[in-house]
């Protein structure tokens, strides 16, 4: 067949896509291109799991009988010309990257190579393009709780015939406890030891200039043990999903969440097979309550979803949008997590240690402090795609601009910004902080709170107005009214003065 499936390191699955549909012993092109994995400083988990994940999905389908087709080389058209100059007849078949632009360079430099290329739907998403811009019908701005609700209809998802089960759409407001005291986190699986793993990490360690730990790189790189990730999280942490999917603990870096977006982005797991299997768990097992199975439900079907067609529709606006016109730098501190804040250093070394931290810990204490520092969206965005094993730009760009910075106002009806209260309530970080968390102004004060006061007055009047911001400015107005406001507006000015120090 002159037809070559061209697998890309993120659509690594024989389960749909042109590869599916190839016949046995038919060619496969993958192209292992190095010159990306420089741009940024990527965490050294991050890219040990794709290049060890690309390497392992090569000699699967080596072993079932295909003839693997597979490059390294610094860029891809450097790859590219070297597969068209051995294989003139081929036509190049992949599944469409969900990053921006890539359609337009992959067509552009598998023309520059003589070859030819077809582009076609990715298969690796529930809704497809078309049908999202069906039921967008032309509109600018997004609803998610809208998509969603669209989405659990026509899925049929945790639906009994018109209702959702349960009577109820979203239980989100049972699914913000913290947990007592003697609650014990359910475990995180351990890695397994793999050669191709071991051997990719010495690898990366010596050929790239990489940021965080190179020890114990813990996510699965082949099929089965994505199975088995998935699997282990049905029975062992699905049951306490729902409650603590919000809380933060300093010795539960895991909670009970799925960690399971990093092989899913990759495509070692569809989000559909992971879905429904939440949903017979939740039908076979009384562990399972309701707001566990739909909270998990929701993030799949609901947000990783709408977040893709999102990007799609603002790019390339959204990569730099900045409403708030933040233009401060990002501290040094995400980097080194040399900071006295706690949840801050607890965070980053979450990262650093395994390029993972969970969804609040993203939202409400890194995304946050940044938003409230003012920093520049695009260099948070950078930041966070380079240290995250499950990031890629279709997905960071969303959550981080607009989800996290508000940067753009697509689907994000006001900023996620709070004070140390926040933190205070979902986390046990303030009791070891060298601050504290009731104070605002003076010697010891946590940054978070004259920072939140100081961003809300500094941005009153783009935000004002917004009737969901109209309670935190009556506060403001409280705090103006009794004078705090200069001693706030003080204290910050000293905290970027000696953000070394913070
Ligand atoms: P769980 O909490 O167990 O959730 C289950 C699954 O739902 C995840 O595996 C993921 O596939 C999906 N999901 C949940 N929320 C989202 C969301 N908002 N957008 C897309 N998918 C979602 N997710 C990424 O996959 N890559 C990123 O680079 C990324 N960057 C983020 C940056 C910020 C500032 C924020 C606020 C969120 C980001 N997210 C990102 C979304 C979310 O935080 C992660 O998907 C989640 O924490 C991954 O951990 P988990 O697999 O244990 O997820
Ligand atoms: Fe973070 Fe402030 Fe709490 Fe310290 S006191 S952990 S800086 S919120």
């Amino acid at each position: 067949d002159d037809d070559v499936p061209w697998v890309l390191g993120t659509h690594l699955t024989e389960r749909c896509g042109p590869l599916a549909r190839a016949p046995d012993g038919n060619r496969v092109l993958l192209i292992e291109a190095h010159g990306f994995a420089r741009r940024l400083p990527y965490h050294h988990h991050k890219l040990t799991l794709v290049f060890a994940a690309m390497r392992r999905f090569r000699d699967r389908l080596s072993d079932a009988g295909y003839n693997v087709i597979y490059l390294k080389a610094e860029t891809f058209g450097d790859a590219l010309e070297t597969f068209f100059a051995e294989h003139p007849d081929a036509t190049l078949v992949t599944m469409r990257s969900p990053s921006y632009g890539s359609e337009r360079r992959f067509r552009d430099l598998v023309a520059d190579a003589g070859g030819d290329l077809r582009v076609c739907e990715n298969e690796l998403f529930v809704s497809t393009r078309g049908a999202f811009d069906e039921w967008a019908d032309g509109a600018e701005t997004f609803t998610h709780e809208q998509f969603y609700r669209w989405m659990r209809r026509e899925s049929g998802v945790l639906m009994d015939g018109e209702d959702p089960v349960g009577g109820e759409w979203n239980f989100d407001d049972q699914n913000r406890e913290f947990p007592p005291e003697e609650w014990e986190a359910p475990p995180a699986p351990s890695p397994e030891p793999d050669v191709v793993v071991e051997e990719t990490a010495a690898w990366v360690e010596s050929t790239f200039d990489t940021w965080g730990s190179t020890e114990e790189v813990r996510w699965p790189v082949t099929r089965e043990g994505a199975r088995d990730h998935l699997e282990h999280f049905l029975e062992h942490r699905l049951p306490a999903f729902g409650p603590y999917q919000d809380a933060m603990r300093t010795d539960d870096w895991e909670m009970a969440h799925s960690l399971l977006s990093a092989v899913i982005n990759i495509g070692l797991l569809h989000p559909l097979e992971v879905i429904k299997a939440v949903e017979t768990a939740y039908h076979d097992r009384d562990a399972v309550s309701l707001p566990s199975a739909e909270g998990c439900i929701r993030q799949l079907l609901g947000w990783r979803e709408f977040v893709r067609h999102v990007y799609r529709q603002t790019m390339p606006e959204l990569a730099s949008a900045n409403q708030l016109e933040a233009t401060a730098s990002l501290p040094d501190f995400y980097w080194t997590g040399e900071t006295g804040m706690n949840c801050l250093a607890e965070t980053i070394g979450d990262v650093y240690d395994r390029g993972y931290a969970h969804h609040i810990q993203r939202l409400m204490v890194l995304a946050n402090f940044a938003t409230l520092w003012g920093v520049e969206p695009r260099e948070l965005n950078e930041w966070f795609h380079a240290t995250y094993v499950d990031a890629y730009h279709w997905v960071t760009t969303p959550n981080v601009v607009e989800m996290g910075q508000y940067a753009h106002g697509v689907f994000a009806t006001k900023p996620y910004v709070s004070s140390a209260n926040y933190v205070d309530r979902m986390s046990d970080y303030c009791a070891d902080c060298r601050y504290d968390s009731d104070e605002t102004t003076g010697e010891g004060a946590c940054p978070f709170n004259a920072l939140y006061w100081d961003f809300l007055a500094r941005n009153e009047a783009k935000l004002r107005d917004n009737h969901r911001m109209r309670l935190m400015y009556s506060h403001v107005d409280a705090k103006r009214e009794a004078g705090d406001l200069e001693a706030i507006r003080e204290h910050v000015v000293d905290l970027r003065a000696n953000v070394d120090d913070v």
